[in-house]
């Protein structure tokens, strides 16, 4: 398989929790991400677990006052011991649900801290192809939100779980201890309880994921509508746009719908099974109350216990659906640490490559489309050598490009820079060859200095003489801090002949061996275009450059232009010797002299 497409491939497991795992298996997959806060989550037990203890105390403080309390005599309990009891039993349970509250909220913020950094790294050095599987909005969803709604899920399911399941076992202790027939009645019931919610478990878990997928869709037309929001008013094709929102919100509220009425018929029908348990036991009570030590105060205990059993057993049961909710979510953190492949480097590096590049028998193919970009292409790049690309639109130019800095991958063929095959050099090491400025330039809401300087320290002098070369002084010399000048949300106070600008500052102040220039000048008017142009060429001096642009004019003094069609070089040569030719090259250019 082609490394593209094998990366894509496993891109694509990023949505699917692995449901062939068992619960135990998955669980251990996410337990190394909580093991550092297993303090605070040990403590959140123990604090559950007091909690828990102090249920039964409430039905056994209920027979004696029952039995005794009432007519009172010399050996019953003094008065004043009945709200110490009370209070005390109430203060020790509070001070416990508390501390195992905050307990549980440290080890989840950590968690959740932890989980978003090894997140942000593994995106951060994800194989390109990730971003082509994912939309923004469905990486910003999990980083953001998901993967704080999965700890916090789970982790407090956990605690309050344990709570519960101690509760349910202390009450039931409580029970055999006081009437342990009656209780061995109730405990059959148990097990079809059990079935039943496997059952609905199953289906949430998949609702789940389905309704995942749907808020990302969700956020992306969201997304896409904010972006575009000039685009759509142009167009007026706001109404179509809502529609297409509203249907995409319609499909949300319909799995969420689904959702809910699977996780809300747990709990009916397990209260209409502990309806059948309270019944049952009443008539059985009431049956054996002839019987010695079955007094008044044993029965009320009993059926307090009983009562008091199906909160926890309640949530206990609904516990299954939201577990599996937050589950699955966590899992979906997993899998992007876990199985996002990663770029693979080399470990060749040097401080300065001589920027001699090869490209031999090259060929590309998206995965989406029907034809190669790239079609046994071959083409050789001297050191220093400044090198033309032209042709028509989607000929394979940007594609050819972006295998150099390896934001793709060569089907097959061979790409070498100074003679070393592009995966054995170390990956940051080969990126620090190439200065780039293409047609869409990306500028980050941070300083001018900072954008210039992107990645590199700054230095003001040097960012100063950028911003000379690449004709923006008087722009930068306008602003209220100058250089220190905080430039907004992707630049977007700039015009786009300022952003094209800013980027060629970029290219300027890295200074590395091997330029690209991608359609680099298209924004610009011939005015600052014939300003900047003289920049580059100053620029272009003693460094390998790859040229692209479709005014012709601007490359003639290239030292050599290939000429590309539908993914492969046609021609090479001068400008002079092309036009003798009377080839591809002879007919662009005499279409464009016409015009
Ligand atoms: P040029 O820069 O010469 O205009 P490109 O390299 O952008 O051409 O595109 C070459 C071919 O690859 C075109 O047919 C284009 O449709 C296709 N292509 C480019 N990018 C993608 C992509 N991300 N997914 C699928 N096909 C693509
Ligand atoms: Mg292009």
């Amino acid at each position: 398989m082609p490394a593209l497409l094998q990366s894509y491939s496993s891109g694509q497991q990023l949505l699917t929790p692995r449901m062939q795992l068992s619960l135990s298996k998955r669980i251990k997959r996410i337990w190394p991400y909580f093991v550092d806060s297993r303090l605070a989550l040990g403590i959140a037990l123990i604090a559950s677990m007091f909690a828990a203890a102090t249920e039964p105390a409430l039905p056994s403080l209920l027979k004696p006052l029952l039995d005794s309390g009432f007519k009172r005599s010399a050996e019953s309990f003094p008065l004043w011991l009945v709200p110490v009891a009370i209070v005390g039993l109430f203060a020790i349970r509070g001070l416990a649900n508390y501390i195992s509250q905050y307990a549980v909220a440290h080890a989840v913020n950590h968690t959740v801290t932890r989980l978003r950094g090894h997140m942000f790294e593994r995106v951060q050095k994800a194989a390109p192809i990730l971003f082509t599987k994912q939309t923004n909005s469905s990486l910003t969803n999990m980083l953001v939100y998901e993967v704080q709604f999965g700890a916090t899920t789970v982790a407090q399911l956990l605690t309050t779980s344990l709570r519960d399941m101690l509760t349910v076992v202390f009450l039931l202790a409580y029970l055999m201890w006081t009437n342990w027939q009656l209780t061995l009645f109730v405990f059959v019931l148990a097990p079809l309880v059990v079935v039943v919610v496997r059952a609905l478990s199953k289906r949430l878990h998949r609702l789940t994921l389905q309704s995942q997928q749907a808020v990302d869709d969700l956020a992306y037309s969201v997304e896409e509508n904010i972006l575009a929001w000039r685009l759509v008013r142009l167009h007026n094709a706001g109404d179509t746009q809502a529609q297409r929102f509203a249907a995409r919100d319609k499909t949300l509220r319909g799995i969420n719908l689904k959702l809910v009425a699977a996780s809300a018929l747990s709990s009916p029908i397990t209260q209409v099974m502990a309806s059948f348990a309270v019944s049952a036991v009443v008539v059985i009570a009431l049956w054996q109350s002839n019987e010695k030590g079955h007094t008044v105060g044993s029965f009320v205990a009993f059926v307090t216990s009983m009562l008091l059993l199906l909160a926890p057993m309640k949530r206990l049961s609904d516990l299954s659906g939201q577990f599996t909710r937050g589950m699955a979510t966590l899992e979906r953190a997993v899998n992007l640490i876990e199985d996002t492949a990663q770029e693979q480097g080399g470990t060749h590096q040097v401080p300065r490559s001589r920027g001699d590049l090869q490209l031999q028998d090259v060929t590309l193919q998206y995965p989406s489309a029907e034809k190669p970009a790239l079609d046994g292409l071959t083409l050789q790049i001297a050191a220093g050598q400044s090198i033309a690309l032209v042709g028509p639109s989607g000929a394979g130019k940007s594609s050819l490009i972006n295998l150099l800095p390896r934001f793709l991958e060569p089907g097959s063929g061979r790409v070498a820079l100074d003679g070393v095959p592009l995966q054995d050099w170390n990956i940051a090491n080969l990126r620090s060859q190439f200065a780039l400025v293409s047609q869409d330039v990306v500028l980050f809401n941070d300083s001018v200095a900072v954008n210039v300087s992107l990645g590199a320290s700054m230095d003001e002098a040097r960012v100063q003489d950028a911003l000379a070369a690449a004709n923006l002084t008087s722009f930068v010399d306008g602003l209220p801090q100058g250089i220190h000048t905080v430039i907004g949300h992707n630049g977007n106070q700039l015009s786009g002949g300022q952003r094209q600008r800013m980027a060629i500052a970029r290219a300027i102040y890295k200074d590395a061996p091997i330029l690209i220039l991608d359609e680099a000048t298209s924004a610009l008017d011939s005015e600052s275009e014939r300003l900047v142009q003289s920049a580059l060429e100053r620029l272009m001096q003693g460094r390998t450059a790859i040229v692209i642009a479709h005014r012709l004019s601007t490359i003639e003094r290239a030292d050599r232009i290939a000429v590309m069609d539908a993914g492969r070089i046609v021609e090479q040569g001068t400008h002079a010797q092309l036009l003798v030719s009377g080839g591809l090259y002879a007919r662009l250019h005499s279409l464009q002299f016409k015009s």
